[in-house]
């Protein structure tokens, strides 16, 4: 802790940091204690979603559109690392929008005369700008859903989350392909226009890959025919989507949604696919001391090598892949970024147990050691991201049974209490049931 002397003090409200109030060196020349960091992050969500209301749905001027920055800036607050995923979506988010203002532009019936300044510096409106639908590679648990959640929150263009494992080929047990869309329009009301321009984040992607890499005389219900179904929603065309989902059924009153701007966001964990990025590579890297490079490729993590072959080789019809132009890679989390994930995102972990205990007036602390601690058993039972909550919640579970009543004023969590708790619970024993 900072000597009294050189303590710091906050910019803004002229708070001192202490115990209680962290005051944080933001560059050079300004500190602000965390209260005010977090007003000023409110006010700024605020402003945006106010900026986004002040425009007709869907439709934005183009100097309204967040840039790439902003976007990325956004993202930066609930995600840890994933850099060049960060990029590539905050590119293909932008493009979006700006495609939508275009064909506003040039839609004679827009609502207002706003929206067909709405590209006034575009000039040229005959360039067809075509989507860009985005694919995101990367094990399970490293943030490809929480991106495009957070996304979500940003944008005012409809948006859902699927998932590809429901989904088989019309026919057979499962949901129609066209069921993908039925979220999308619950989510808008089913105001078809807006569903038209908005995007859709279809999780699972892998889980629809041909089995094999030679195209099968019999059917596979699971794979190729679901792909080619979803080829048809990803190029654009007219399709009748059953308005409450599920499969479709001849006395149901279909609504038609035509995907051509609607923008899909595909993930998947594509797990073994590092085996066909390493047979490729091996294969290219030729002459002598090939096997040191791949090695060495290896360590720094396959998958951000992969390609639009590698996703061939795994079982996605070239069709597809030719229509997910946009491949990214996501890096697995190493512990550095699992102990950022439990502090720094606006919602981390620490700081909801932190919010929960405050409203009870206790003070609550999880020393670094604890923070490690807690790391280190994801770690060690393979649970990733994903499970630091698992860990935490266990940790923590009889401090909130006791806190309240212990008329306490501060509670502090160290590694040691993190064993026990762990111990105590047969969290060892629990996680297998996971
Ligand atoms: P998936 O890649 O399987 O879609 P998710 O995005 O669902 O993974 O991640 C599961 C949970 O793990 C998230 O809700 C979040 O709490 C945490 N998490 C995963 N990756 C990150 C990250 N990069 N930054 C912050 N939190 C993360």
């Amino acid at each position: 802790m900072a000597k009294k002397n050189d303590a710091k003090r906050c910019m803004m409200c002229g708070a001192m940091e202490t115990a209680d109030t962290t005051v944080v060196q933001v560059f050079d020349g300004l500190t602000l204690c965390e209260d005010c960091i977090s007003y000023i992050d409110n006010a700024r969500d605020q402003a945006l979603a106010a900026r986004r209301k002040d425009t007709p749905s869907g439709v934005h001027k183009k100097e309204d559109i967040p840039t790439p920055h902003e976007i990325r800036d956004y993202l930066d607050q609930y995600v840890i690392g994933q850099e060049e995923a960060k990029k590539y979506l905050s590119v293909a988010v932008y493009n979006h929008y700006k495609r939508i203002a275009q064909e506003a532009a040039r839609d004679k019936n827009a609502p207002k005369a706003a929206l067909r300044d709405a590209i006034s510096e575009a000039g040229d409106t005959d360039v067809d700008i075509e989507k860009s639908n985005i694919i995101m590679v990367g094990p399970t648990g490293t943030g490809k859903t929480l991106l495009a959640k957070s996304i979500a929150r940003l944008l005012d263009v409809p948006f859902a989350i699927v998932d590809a494992t429901v989904l088989t080929e019309a026919g057979y047990v499962g949901e129609d392909i066209e069921s993908l869309l039925t979220r999308l329009l619950q989510n808008c009301d089913y105001d078809v226009e807006r569903a038209e321009k908005g995007i859709v984040f279809i999780d699972e992607i892998d889980k629809i890959a041909r089995k094999s890499d030679n195209p099968s005389i019999t059917r596979d219900v699971s794979g190729e025919g679901v792909q080619q179904g979803l080829l048809k929603l990803l190029e654009g065309s007219t399709v009748l989507v059953p308005p409450n989902g599920g499969r479709k059924h001849p006395d149901q009153k279909m609504i038609a949604v035509d995907t051509k701007n609607i923008l899909f966001i595909c993930g998947g964990a594509f797990d073994g696919i590092e085996r066909k990025i390493a047979n490729r590579m091996n294969t290219h890297v030729v002459g002598y001391g090939k096997d040191e490079t791949l090695k060495k490729k290896q360590r720094d993590n396959l998958m951000r090598y992969v390609l639009p072959q590698d996703l061939k080789s795994f079982g996605l019809i070239p069709e597809i892949i030719g229509r997910l132009p946009v491949l990214t890679a996501l890096n697995p989390l190493d512990r550095d970024a699992l102990l950022r994930i439990l502090t720094e995102p606006k919602n981390a972990l620490v700081r909801q147990y932190k919010r929960l205990f405050e409203i009870d007036g206790v003070h609550l602390e999880f020393t670094q050691d604890a923070l490690e601690a807690i790391v280190d058993k994801a770690i060690e039972y393979k649970l990733g991201a994903r499970g630091l909550r698992s860990i935490v919640e266990t940790v923590m579970v009889d401090a909130m049974f006791d806190v309240p009543s212990m008329h306490v004023k501060d509670f502090t969590v160290d590694a040691a209490y993190v064993l026990s708790r762990l111990d105590q619970a047969n969290f060892d024993k629990v996680r297998l049931a996971d």
